[in-house]
């Protein structure tokens, strides 16, 4: 973290839990559901500058950026403004706060009033803060109108009679209309068309330069973060687990979870060669996050046990059988056919379980191919839970045991993955003892 005093707002420690107990059932068979959306983060916001911060959906980004705002309680952490912790005011004090810190949301017809027209939209924070009343509100509202390239005129029309692109500029004159020093702007384009969203990143980056405004800029996309943001905050179940500056994190090396979203992007940057790193499936519930690093689920860099000489790429499908095999009772379901494993040749099912999770007919390693091969005959008896308890026993990353730290590569570029722990072994892509 840099000196708190060149921040604008300065988030330590933040989490925002919340409870999704079902009712009445959940409850009295004591079945608590406690959602971490947000886990533990921190960041700084400095003056002037656009915080990016990226993920896929279901990654905690908004609720990261409506709990450090207090739209909704943080369950723990600390948010400062200008020196105070926004957590510990009380409502009538965190008013003065509010108009400093404004948000521009993703769907701006659903955030405006639809009654209201455009005028009182952008005039109403100006009369909730005392700023203006009457004719000069009128008046007001009318300049921020032009100032966000709408008509003066725009002020008697309704939400519903402007287009999308419009609708974002009004909800970007209502964020302004109170003076505001930080605006976060949460997926402010990723409901317009590409030549619109142009034009409202343009807007928002013409409208820092002249007011000195602050964003904190949430997007899936990462060709608009590159585009917008002056440091970038990668984001996965609830934590970040890369950060630095744009160009540093769109350079080598990476997190292997933002090298999988940049090979995701359809328009490769020529600058940089793709190797075929693929993401697959979703982001897992953070109601009970996956153990050690959150990423290890899906990650196709994930690190192979020292026991055994495999690559990343084998451990990738062994894991993806073991994960398999712990979700379901239904031996038929670990393989794409569907077929019952006890009607199908041994040989059948060995190579459609092989194919399924792109194993090769024998692994590299004698102990690994016994123990899968074992496995995968258990499975050929339907005994999925003995066949989850060995793969288990056999496979189990240090990945899956160890919560990554944060790596710092470079001044202000931090990586949370076990590839940067001191004790990894880029040739056998093992890693010694355990973190250090
Ligand atoms: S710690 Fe392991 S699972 Fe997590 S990102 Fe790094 S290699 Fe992938």
């Amino acid at each position: 973290m840099g000196d708190s005093t060149e921040s604008v707002l300065r988030v330590e420690g933040l989490k925002a839990h919340y409870d999704s107990t079902d009712g009445f059932l959940d409850r009295l068979l004591g079945r608590s559901r406690t959602v971490r959306a947000v886990d533990g983060v921190d960041f700084e916001l400095r003056e002037g500058e656009t915080l990016g911060i990226v993920g896929e959906s279901g990654c905690g980004k908004t609720t990261l950026a409506r709990s450090a705002l207090r739209l909704i309680e943080p369950t723990a952490g600390s948010v400062y403004h200008r020196g105070e912790d926004l957590t510990a005011l009380s409502s009538p004090d965190l008013r003065d706060h509010r108009r400093d810190l404004q948000y521009v949301f993703q769907d701006p017809l659903s955030s405006l009033n639809p009654r209201l027209t455009a005028g009182d939209v952008v005039g109403e924070p100006l009369e909730v803060h005392g700023l203006a009343t009457g004719a000069e509100r009128d008046e007001r509202v009318r300049e921020l109108l032009e100032t966000v390239g709408l008509k003066r005129s725009h002020a008697n029309r309704y939400p519903h009679e402007f287009s999308g692109g419009q609708r974002q500029r009004l909800g970007i004159a209502r964020a302004l209309a109170v003076d505001p020093e930080v605006i976060v702007c949460d997926e402010p384009v990723s409901a317009l068309d590409a030549s619109v969203q142009a034009q409202i990143l343009n807007l928002l980056s013409e409208l820092q330069a002249e007011f000195g405004l602050s964003y904190v800029f949430i997007a899936h996309d990462l060709r608009v973060i590159e585009h917008v943001a002056d440091r970038v905050a990668v984001m996965y179940l609830g934590e970040f687990v890369e950060r630095g500056p744009t160009e540093t994190v769109f350079e080598p090396p990476y997190h292997p979870y933002t090298e999988a979203l940049l090979s995701a992007i359809p328009e490769p940057d020529p600058q940089w060669e793709r190797d075929g790193v693929r993401l697959d499936g979703t982001v897992p519930s953070p109601i009970d996050p996956p153990s050690g690093c959150r990423f290890h689920t899906r990650c196709p860099r994930i690190v192979p046990d020292a026991d055994y000489d495999l690559s990343s790429e084998v451990w990738r499908g062994v894991t993806d059988l073991t994960l398999r095999a712990r979700e379901t009772d239904d031996a038929a379901s670990v393989t794409a056919t569907r077929a019952d494993p006890t009607e199908t040749p041994w040989e059948t099912f060995d190579g459609s379980v092989r194919e399924e999770f792109g194993l090769p007919g024998t692994l590299p390693d004698a102990d690994a191919e016994g123990a899968l091969a074992e496995a995968i005959a258990t499975l050929h008896d339907g005994r999925v839970e003995a066949a989850a308890a060995l793969l288990d026993s056999a496979f189990t990353s240090p990945c899956e045991r160890h919560h990554p730290a944060e790596y710092e590569l470079d001044t202000g570029h931090g990586i949370a993955c076990l590839r940067y722990d001191d004790g990894f072994d880029e040739e056998s892509e093992t890693l010694a003892d355990g973190p250090e």
